[in-house]
């Protein structure tokens, strides 16, 4: 298959890129999250190629992008006011709500649950998209699955030259880490994946948060979660990655005792001067932990190159966006974390 190769500002896109979406075809597309893996979502035999593009386990549903807050209600039943409130704050934008499911959502985009996860992306182009085609776009994340998720055109590329059927370049991701996911289905709302809307605004929005154990610790392979996708091994590069946390000199003195030949360290843009000869590599600033979102999947992926032994990996602290941060950085050392200021 030829991958068309279409700009998101030439004026036909939107069209072409609708066109294949209701023939059945996959088309991925910007968003201000990361690039997704679209096809119409309700249409089983489109979505079952989402998963055998990217290799996507069965069990983990997919997210239903919409044109506007309206649609939801097509999809969802029994939608609590506080969906409608988080809708207002933060749609178009980096939030998926979870709900009740209506039965016009196939089973295979919603992986079986009873439930459906709903985002309205805050991105033009896309949202022409979808409203041209007429249906809501399923789209993962475009990476193939496992691998660090895809925030530039050139990544989806990488990953799927000649197995879909279209890449729409919007340019980078803003914001460069998926969604944040809060499920609305139970008595309290529960922050089922960090992400762009922080912890903090759901709070003021919702007045209640429940954070899912999912989200700080490693999940058994075997065990019963409510993001099905968070206890898979994730945005992984094919080296081992181990963070190394405390102050910024203890760290330095740990990291550049045990570095080894073909090891890497990926640091903030104020700690490169502290590993000459150590091959670092920043994705973005300690001081603004916004270009850290940003440029974390791509430095993962400039990393994921089998001939490197060990990344020691800095992560920022604090809650706000760092916690999303912080939450992708573990999941991507498999949770192996060493304290540089208890050990030497
Ligand atoms: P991705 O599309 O790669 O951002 O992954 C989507 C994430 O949303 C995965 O972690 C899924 O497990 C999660 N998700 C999608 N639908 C649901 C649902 N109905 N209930 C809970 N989590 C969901
Ligand atoms: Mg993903």
């Amino acid at each position: 298959m030829n991958t068309l190769f279409l700009q998101a500002n030439a004026a036909d896109t939107p069209q072409i890129a609708a066109e294949i979406i209701q023939n059945g075809g996959l088309v991925a597309i910007p968003t201000e999250t990361v690039y997704g893996l679209g096809a119409d979502g309700l249409n089983p035999d489109a979505v079952a190629k989402i998963f055998q593009a990217k290799g996507r386990p069965q069990d983990n549903p997919l997210i239903l992008h919409v044109a506007q807050a309206d649609q939801i209600q097509l999809f969802c039943r029994d939608i609590p006011e506080a969906a409608y409130r988080l809708a207002e704050a933060f749609w178009p934008g980096p939030l998926t709500m979870v709900l009740p499911a209506r039965d016009s959502v196939p089973l295979s985009t919603r992986a079986g649950l009873p439930s459906v996860a709903v985002r309205c992306p805050d991105n033009a182009v896309t949202r022409e998209i979808i409203r041209l085609a007429g249906v809501p776009l399923a789209a993962p994340s475009a990476n193939i699955s496992g691998k660090p998720s895809t925030t530039t055109a050139e990544h989806v590329l990488h990953d799927h030259d000649g197995n879909i059927d279209a890449i729409v370049d919007g340019g980078p991701c803003r914001v460069g880490l998926e969604s944040t996911i809060v499920d609305l289905t139970e008595d309290r709302p529960r922050l089922l994946r960090p992400g762009g809307i922080t912890p903090e605004q759901l709070l003021e929005v919702l007045g209640d948060l429940v954070v899912d154990k999912a989200v700080t610790a490693q999940i058994d392979q075997d065990a019963v979660v409510k993001a099905p996708g968070m206890k898979y091994r994730h945005y992984a590069p094919q080296c081992q990655v181990l963070i190394v946390s405390g102050s910024r000199e203890k760290a330095a003195a740990y990291i550049r005792s045990h570095f080894a030949p073909g090891d890497r360290v990926l640091c903030f843009d104020e700690e490169i001067s502290l590993y000459d000869g150590c091959d670092p590599l920043s994705y973005g600033s300690e001081a603004d932990v916004a270009t850290l979102c940003a440029g974390l999947f791509s430095a993962l992926r400039v990393l994921d190159d089998p001939s490197i032994g060990t990344v020691y990996a800095r992560c920022p602290v604090g809650g706000g966006v760092a916690y999303a941060v912080q939450n992708r950085l573990k999941k991507a050392a498999a949770f192996h974390i060493v304290d540089a200021e208890v050990e030497a």
